[in-house]
Order: C-alpha cells, then sequence, then structure tokens
C-alpha cells in the first residue's frame, strides 16, 4: 500500500494533512527519513511520524440491531445515519466504540429501509462487504415479514420460483419461503434489489407491513442486543462469510 494512504487509513490524519507531514520530513520507514507519498509500504514496515509508531489498524466488523427512523447511510438530510448509533451511546461495551473518523468511514453490507428493522453489519473491509453483498456469492439474508394479506399456496410456489418485478430485466432468484401463520413467514433471498422483498410481496396479490431482517448468511442477530444496539463480530462471524 502507498505510504500517504497506510497513513491515512490508520490515524486520524487527512490526506492533506499526511502529505505536509511526508513533505516536511516528519515521516520515517524503518527509521529512514522518506518523502515519497507512493512508497509502499507493506506489514513487515514499521512507520512512524515525529517518532511514533503508526500501528495498521485492524478492520471493523459490527452488528447492528436497526432501529426504524435511521437510514442505512453515513450521512442523511432528513434521518439520522444508521453510524451515529455506533458513535453514540447505544454500544453494549462503550469501551470499545471506534472513534469517530473510524466510524465514518464504516460501509453498510446491504442496506435496510428507513421503516425496516434487524441485523446490518457494517464493515471497513471492502473485500469482506463484497462477499456480503453480492450476489453470486449466494449469502442469504433471512426476512421475517408480517403481511397485510394471507399467503396463498400459489403465491408461495411463485415466490419460491422467483418472480418478475416491475422494470426489471431477470426474475428474482429462487427465495426460500416458511409458513409462521397466515400473515407472517420468513423469507431467505440472496440478492439485494431495491425495496426487494416489499415488491416480491407486491407482485403475489399482498403487502410487507413489517419488515425485520433476523440473518445474514450464518450471522444471526445477537438476540440481546436491543433497538439501537450494536456489537463487534466474534473471529467465527467474520470467518462464516466466505
Ligand atoms: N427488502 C425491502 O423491501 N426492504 C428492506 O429494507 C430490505 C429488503
Amino acid at each position: 500500500m502507498r505510504l500517504d494512504k497506510f497513513i491515512a487509513n490508520n490515524s486520524s490524519y487527512s490526506r492533506t494533512e499526511v502529505k505536509r507531514l511526508i513533505k516536511n520530513k516528519t515521516v520515517c520507514v524503518d527509521k529512514k527519513i522518506t518523502t515519497d507519498p507512493s512508497f509502499t509500504v507493506t506489514n513487515l514496515n514499521t512507520v512512524r511520524i515525529d517518532g511514533e509508531i503508526i500501528e495498521a489498524i485492524k478492520p471493523l466488523y459490527i452488528m447492528l440491531n436497526k432501529p426504524t427512523g435511521y437510514v442505512c447511510a453515513n450521512k442523511d438530510n432528513i434521518h439520522s445515519p444508521v453510524v451515529d448509533l455506533i458513535t453514540e451511546q447505544h454500544a453494549r461495551q462503550s469501551d470499545q466504540t471506534p472513534p469517530k473518523y473510524r466510524a465514518q468511514s464504516l460501509q453498510i453490507a446491504g442496506r435496510l429501509d428507513v421503516d425496516t428493522t434487524g441485523l446490518v453489519l457494517l464493515t471497513d473491509n471492502g473485500e469482506w462487504n463484497h462477499r456480503v453483498t453480492s450476489p453470486n456469492k449466494a449469502c442469504f439474508k433471512r426476512y421475517r415479514v408480517k403481511l397485510e394479506k394471507p399467503l396463498d399456496d400459489a403465491a408461495i410456489k411463485l415466490l419460491s420460483e422467483g418472480v418478475m418485478l416491475h422494470g426489471e430485466k431477470a426474475a428474482t432468484l429462487p427465495a426460500t419461503v416458511e409458513l409462521i401463520s397466515n400473515t407472517e413467514v420468513l423469507l431467505s433471498i440472496q440478492e439485494g434489489r431495491f425495496h426487494q422483498v416489499k415488491r416480491m410481496f407486491v407482485k403475489v396479490g399482498t403487502c410487507v407491513v413489517k419488515l425485520h431482517r433476523e440473518a445474514i448468511g450464518a450471522i444471526e442477530l445477537d438476540t440481546n442486543l436491543k433497538p439501537g444496539q450494536w456489537r463487534h463480530l466474534t473471529n467465527e462471524e467474520i470467518e462464516a462469510i466466505n
């Protein structure tokens, strides 16, 4: 990785500050002053600014129990963004709260609508995020869905096989539908198209009145997390996405 990128990623310095620090000869790689911002550093190098070591920071992996009223975005003009919940008082273990500059660079691995609740995964590891969200990786997301009208067998068959949504070129990929009651189902899908679950149920003649995500792949929403609370993922959970 480039020296300037390494420092910006692993400290609170802005890109401009990093450039200035390098130019002013305050940055050393393995005790040698380095003025080339494009110099390649690996995890075998030790980078220092004014003698102080810049450690390579481990990526963050977080699960959040999203309440309604929050948007899955880092910034929004109307609603509060979910990242606010990470930097504020809502952690179960607040001593583990990441600093604001790190929380701001978290990506959301699979967005939920403002009125949808449940499991949201956040990370600053772009490659891991891709594994969660890419339809090719077949990482199933399980939703608990409350419906306005009961589903009949024909609707369940249609949803399971795939439905053609308005304005789309391909039918939805096969889904799993499990009836909990007449008007409550568990739906598992591997894609994340715009308002997909709501549109799938409209297509088969009913309407979603409540939507809650319970699981992403093998990662289940921790039932100890109250709405708005979050925790870091365990190593097992991180590795369960492959
Ligand atoms: N599908 C939807 O329609 N909404 C969500 O929030 C998630 C999936």
